[in-house]
């Protein structure tokens, strides 16, 4: 054993913050909520969310494709296929911290207030056009889970 392990020391618990990686075949234009009818251009999209009380099953119901429509994201899943889920188990709450990684990284675009409108962010969802999920995921471990890690940010492709 070398070094110490670098996700949480101690149990995290059932919850902590997640990605969805979601992809959208066609460009369409949904009703989303307060945010009225928004256009999405077809590519792939990271939405950040968290769950303070049971992250495994917030991210199951994502999954589910019948449920009643209830946030932001209900309704682009409703449309979009969900290509992977990423947890971030913790006590301390990340999510917005994710969000604003992943804002600032190059090539992002941040889909105004949506997912966002109870905490301040310019966002919790992200277009990233035909770019592969790896990069921004590899990014995020460095940044987010690693520590501070080398300063150098953008697509490892
Ligand atoms: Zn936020």
């Amino acid at each position: 054993m070398r070094g110490r392990c670098r996700r949480a020391a101690r149990q995290p618990g059932n919850r902590g913050a997640y990605l969805l990686l979601l992809s959208l075949s066609d460009s369409t234009t949904i009703a989303v909520g307060g945010l009225g009818r928004l256009q999405f251009r077809c590519g792939n999209y990271i939405y950040v969310g968290s769950a303070m009380g049971g992250l495994e099953a917030r991210v199951a119901r994502h999954l589910r494709p019948k449920k009643r429509l209830h946030w932001h994201i209900d309704r682009l899943l409703a449309r979009a296929s969900i290509v992977g889920a990423v947890m971030f188990p913790s006590r301390k709450r990340q999510e917005c911290s994710l969000a604003k990684t992943i804002h600032k990284s190059p090539k992002t675009a941040a889909l105004a207030r949506f997912g966002s409108t109870d905490c301040g962010c310019p966002s919790h969802l992200f277009y990233i056009g035909k770019r592969p999920f790896g990069g921004m995921l590899r990014m995020l471990d460095r940044t987010q889970i690693g520590g501070p890690g080398p300063s150098s940010r953008g697509w490892a492709d």
